[in-house]
């Protein structure tokens, strides 16, 4: 049986590189101000969906909601092995939180249709809530198997995962169609292949097309640029809020009823803290501060 998979990724501020203003006045990111990556989970929930394919056969459609500059990860999601990938942008469902986001790619997911695995990363790393695998499967009634670390075995519409866990690992069988979201210690994502690069490096959506012009003015109109990437499955497909079904009522700042007020850069300095000598004195008056903090 071979297994037809959706990977959801999302494009994330480097937020171990940040600088200037991180964060707008209305409480979103200001992504404008901060170099984007693919979130480095998702890059490994990417590689066990290729796996999948490379074992069993069958698809990897890569799907990201975001605005245009998200082109940029589905790109290198082409490079790495995807077969198609989908770009869901809309300004309306700019600012959504977990339960708008979730609700906008469980639409562009059922339209996609043909799927037997969904996998996200664990987490995000600038919303960093974890919550969107969940409600994902949650909307589309599916099971869904988090913290996912290895596929143990696939077989008809069974499957076996193992969880990890900071404490351990646990083994769960589920049904398929289901949904995964898997960590980081679950594989080493390949790299992007030189092969690839050279066949998708013109691949783009009709917003990068002047862009492109510019680079390759042998193209001449958009209109000549457009047929030919179309001619090559080199147009990236590119979905509004309407084409996936959305009610747009549900997304977007209206539809999401989380508001993060501010956010704080923490630096935590060496004021207050405390040194134990390294011995078995040292240890007890270490633990007796930990208890009568209330820390233990
Ligand atoms: C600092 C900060 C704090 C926030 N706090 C909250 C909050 O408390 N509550 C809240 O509801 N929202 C919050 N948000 C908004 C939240 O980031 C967005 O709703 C975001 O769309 C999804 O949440 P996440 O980044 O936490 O994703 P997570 O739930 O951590 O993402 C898990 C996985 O879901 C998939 N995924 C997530 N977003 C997308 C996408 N756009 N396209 C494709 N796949 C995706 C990826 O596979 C990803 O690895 C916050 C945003 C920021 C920047």
């Amino acid at each position: 049986m071979t297994y037809n998979c959706v990977v959801l990724v999302k494009q994330v501020p480097d937020t171990t590189n940040i600088t200037g203003k991180a964060m707008k006045e209305d409480g979103t990111v200001n992504r404008a101000a901060l170099p984007a990556i693919f979130n480095p989970e998702d890059l490994h929930a990417l590689e066990m969906a290729l796996q999948v394919k490379e074992q069993y056969g069958g698809s990897v459609t890569v799907l990201t909601m975001g605005p245009p500059r998200a082109a940029e990860i589905l790109r290198e999601a082409l490079y790495r092995g995807a077969d198609r990938v989908v770009l869901l942008t809309d300004r309306k469902t700019a600012g959504s939180d977990t339960l708008a986001t979730s609700y906008a790619l469980k639409c562009a997911v059922e339209k996609i249709r043909d799927y037997d695995l969904v996998f996200c990363g664990r987490q995000a790393i600038d919303g960093d809530t974890a919550q969107v695998g969940p409600q994902v499967a949650e909307k589309l009634g599916l099971p869904q198997i988090t913290y996912a670390e290895a596929i143990e075995s696939l077989e008809g519409s069974e499957i076996v995962v193992r969880r990890a866990f900071p404490l351990g690992t646990e083994r769960v069988k589920g049904a398929l169609p289901c949904l995964l979201t898997v960590v980081e210690s679950a594989n080493e994502p390949r790299p992007p292949s030189a092969r690839r690069i050279v066949s998708n490096k013109l691949a783009a959506i009709p917003q990068e097309y002047p862009a492109l012009l510019e680079k390759w003015p042998e193209f001449e109109t958009e209109d000549k640029l457009d047929g030919y990437l179309a001619a090559r499955g080199l147009k990236i497909a590119v979905w509004c809020g309407e084409d996936a079904g959305i009610d747009y009522e549900k997304v977007g700042l209206s539809g999401s009823p989380t508001k993060v007020l501010k956010i704080d850069s923490v630096v935590l300095g060496a004021e207050g803290s405390k040194e134990f000598e390294a011995s078995e004195a040292g240890l007890s008056a270490l633990v007796r501060e930990l208890v009568e903090d209330y820390i233990l």
